[in-house]
């Protein structure tokens, strides 16, 4: 994508081109593609009418390349709009991890002038994940999935939020939507994105139609891309075969994830309203849950009895 010849689409420009989208075919200089990923992104946040004005908007800061974007372009597109923005980064109890992690996320928010708030496992669960990590049987990443979204939803509520956003981009949501075909997970499948029951903070994924290259494009160009130390707990099975799969098609048949997540989008309107799609309060801690007790619960509960 990078190293291209010739000058930039753009009428009049003659910048040289630093990425082609795999879209439109455009070769776009510095300039012009920063201009149209935050194009992208602002069209995805008003037509999906993800913030309104007054709204508090918690945005999920890991201080890994995605979310750090995801604040930046948020930060910029909302400059002039009566929006609070506050970044959440959550420390999930990670030695040699999460430390450096948190310290790039305070001097993101720092630069960006926007409000920051540090959350923990602890706070929430009484324990940090690696010691959650041996009293538990699963893989960590799920048990840090089910928390950590718990995590950012119980933070977003407390500091009045309207709106959670996270840094997925398209292909996160290419590879979840798939493995939720692969599962035959139709309950999921049905919930993704529908309005809450009144349980949670709706979250909204304002980069979920850029594709991950561009948001790493764009974090280098616009020189807050920091690389930071990979989580030591490597990441789900299926993620990494799915993930891998998909950069095969797509590289084979550009705009491929594009297609998946509409057309799934097209399946999910259908699916809505079958069993298994609401949510209902956990009886234990008040939380969403798919019924019964919540997955937070079932995890803690399982962690006390080992
Ligand atoms: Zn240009
Ligand atoms: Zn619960």
């Amino acid at each position: 994508m990078a190293g291209e010849t010739g000058r930039c689409s753009c009428p009049g420009c003659t910048e040289p081109p630093i990425a082609v989208l795999r879209g439109s075919g455009e070769r776009l200089c510095t300039r012009h593609f920063t201009a149209s990923v935050e194009c992208r992104v602002r069209e995805t946040v008003e037509g999906g009418g993800m913030v309104r004005d007054g709204d508090i908007v918690a945005v999920g800061l890991s201080g890994g390349k995605d979310s750090t974007v995801l604040l930046h372009i948020l930060s910029r597109i909302l400059l002039d709009c009566p929006v609070r923005i506050v970044a959440v980064t959550v420390d999930e109890g990670i030695a040699g991890y999460r430390k450096e992690t948190i310290r790039a996320a305070r001097s993101i928010a720092a630069v960006l002038g926007v409000e920051h708030i540090v959350v923990s496992f602890e706070e929430l669960c009484g324990r940090t994940l690696d010691a959650l990590v041996g009293e538990l049987p699963m893989h960590p990443c799920t048990i840090c999935g089910v928390l950590r979204r718990r995590v950012l939803q119980t933070a977003a509520g407390n500091i009045g939020a309207a709106r959670l956003a996270t840094g997925h981009c398209l292909d996160d949501e290419a590879q979840s939507a798939l493995m939720n075909v692969l599962n035959g997970d139709l309950g999921r499948i049905a919930r993704t994105g529908i309005p809450d029951a009144g349980v949670l903070v709706p979250r909204i994924k304002p980069l979920r139609s850029i594709p991950e290259k561009e948001v790493t494009l764009y974090g280098i160009v616009q020189e807050i891309y920091t690389p930071l130390p990979e989580c030591p707990y490597a990441g789900e099975a299926l993620r990494s075969d799915v993930r891998g799969f998909l950069s095969t098609l797509e590289y084979r048949r550009a705009g491929t994830m594009t297609r998946l997540m509409a057309g799934y989008d097209r399946l999910r309107a259908r699916v809505g309203g079958c069993a298994g799609a609401g949510r209902v309060s956990c009886p234990e801690c008040g939380g969403p849950s798919t019924g019964g007790r919540c997955r937070v619960c079932e995890l803690l509960g399982q962690a006390g009895r080992r």
